[in-house]
């Protein structure tokens, strides 16, 4: 994973770029780089934290209103100065910032190693870039139909931002299983892996879909898809707070999603969960409701900490609604060859909305028949946009990598929904359904008690912290939350 952050418009794109990249740290952080028009096409880059380029590049005079910028995680390639992007192409005229893996990018690298290019990297993405060069070269086109060529011939998943030396208002993106979202702003456009770096100058988005191109020329973006069919963007407007997405007063932003629980669980339940009147209601399961109460069979898809929730949940719908659930791993499950039977219906959850690997479970399922229900956090991405129906756990953006209150809302949303359908199918008393929606509208509150334990929680963290192994016992509804541990 990492994050990638553009930027055209009027301000210092380095700014702009430097303070994004920063949001998009939890994205990948052992390595750091821009491009910019400083006289000519530069690139900076530098191994460790965005904060180290930050100082590399302090000094430097730049007035650049375009640029391009990334945080790395490495695929391909140590973490170092010379494989941190952004990358060169041959002629150094154009510039690569890239969020995912090329396949096939061993092969192309070959070929393009017999035509005379010299890689200084290890990276797939500076063959990527090379690649889209000589494509232009060879068919003498433009930079965007260049790119579109491309995409139809690489392998693997991707979301770039390419800027070029001979014009300063020209930025092309494309993506294929990593998210990209474009802000609209006025006269300016940013483009990011999620729109954290976007929210505090714009809330007008642009989510760009799978297999589609961007192109921001003189301040007009144009989308089409890799077969050169044009789009019209479709400008949504954000919902989020700036304040959501920065530390508040916290040292991290993990202690800070720790405390935020109470608040979190809540929101999930906002609107949806009155108790006292024994209502529960999940707008975003309507039309698909009675395939839920009347599935032969669950099938979960999730990977990490998501799995461990749906492996909670798996309890929550055998015990309340006597359905049957299997929890897919969906790095496994789309390697197989699933059974999928009418009857059947596939619940998959994500936080971030766009776990490759969970994307392809669901295009999967979805080929057999299935009807998909999403449990997602991020409002807008991919998994939500193509499920059938499903419920949103509104925990806010989650930023510090190990998942807590993403996890304990998914938890949240999931009990909401088994509930829900038991009630429907009758499967459970009116009375125990009454009980356990007051205990579920407890639980923020008891939460709330467990932090206020934060001194003596610090005190036996101090007793471990340095424990080189570390066992997690649970039975039941805790076995999974042990392995989660
Ligand atoms: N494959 C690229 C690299 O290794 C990008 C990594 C990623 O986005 O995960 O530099």
């Amino acid at each position: 994973m990492c994050g990638i952050v553009a930027y055209v418009g009027h301000r210092k794109a380095h700014e702009v770029i430097i303070k994004g990249l920063k949001r998009l740290e939890y994205r990948g952080y052992d390595s750091a780089g821009i491009a910019l028009l400083n006289n000519g096409l530069n690139i900076y880059k530098k191994k460790g934290k965005v904060s180290e380029l930050e100082n590399f590049i302090h000094e430097q005079e730049l007035t650049s209103t375009i640029g391009i910028g990334h945080t790395r995680w490495a695929t391909h390639g140590e973490p170092n100065d010379i494989n941190a992007h952004p990358h060169y192409s041959h002629s150094k005229n154009l510039a690569i910032i890239h969020n995912g893996i090329i396949e096939n990018y061993s092969s192309l690298k070959q070929e393009l190693i017999n035509k005379g290019h010299v890689f200084t990297s290890e990276t797939d993405s500076e063959v990527f870039i090379h690649f889209i060069e000589d494509i232009q070269i060879n068919n003498n086109c433009t930079l965007d139909e260049a790119v579109r060529l491309a995409l139809t011939k690489v392998v693997g998943a991707y979301a770039i931002v390419i800027m070029s030396k001979d014009d300063p208002s020209l930025l092309i993106a494309a993506r294929k299983g990593s998210p990209l979202v474009i802000g609209v702003g006025e006269n300016e456009f940013f483009l990011a892996s999620d729109a954290t770096p976007i929210i505090e100058y714009t809330n007008e988005v642009v989510y760009l879909n799978e297999y589609e191109i961007a192109v921001i020329n003189n301040n007009e973006l144009k989308i089409k898809n890799t077969q050169d069919v044009p789009l019209t963007p479709y400008i949504q407007t954000l919902d989020m707070e700036l304040e959501a997405i920065e530390k508040g007063g916290y040292e991290h932003f993990m202690l800070k999603e720790i405390f935020e629980q109470p608040k979190s669980i809540s929101d999930c339940m906002r609107g949806r969960l009155d108790a006292n009147e024994g209502r529960l209601v999940l707008g975003g399961i309507r039309e698909y409701a009675n395939k839920l109460v009347n599935a032969d069979r669950i099938i979960i898809v999730a990977c990490g900490t998501s799995w461990h929730a749906g492996l909670v949940a798996e309890y929550f719908f055998e015990e309340f609604c006597r359905i049957p659930v299997e929890v897919e791993y969906a790095s496994e499950f789309r390697y197989r060859n699933p059974i999928i039977n009418e009857g059947d219906v596939v619940i998959a959850i994500s936080q971030s909305g766009e776990t490759a690997d969970t994307l392809a479970a669901i295009e999967l399922a979805k080929s057999k028949g299935a009807i998909i229900f999403g449990v997602c956090n991020v409002v807008g991405s991919s998994i939500a946009r193509t499920s059938h129906e499903g419920a949103y756990t509104h925990a806010g953006p989650e930023i510090g990598v190990a998942s807590t209150k993403a996890f304990t809302a998914q938890l949240t949303v999931l009990n909401m929904i088994a509930l829900r359908v038991a009630h429907k199918k009758g499967t459970i008393s009116e009375r125990r359904y009454r009980e356990l929606l007051v205990e579920l509208e407890n639980i923020p509150s008891k939460v709330e008690k467990a932090l206020k334990l934060e001194p003596q929680i610090k005190e036996i963290a101090e007793l471990f912290k340095d424990a080189r192994n570390f066992l997690y016992l649970g039975r039941g509804f805790n076995f999974p939350v042990a392995l989660e541990g």
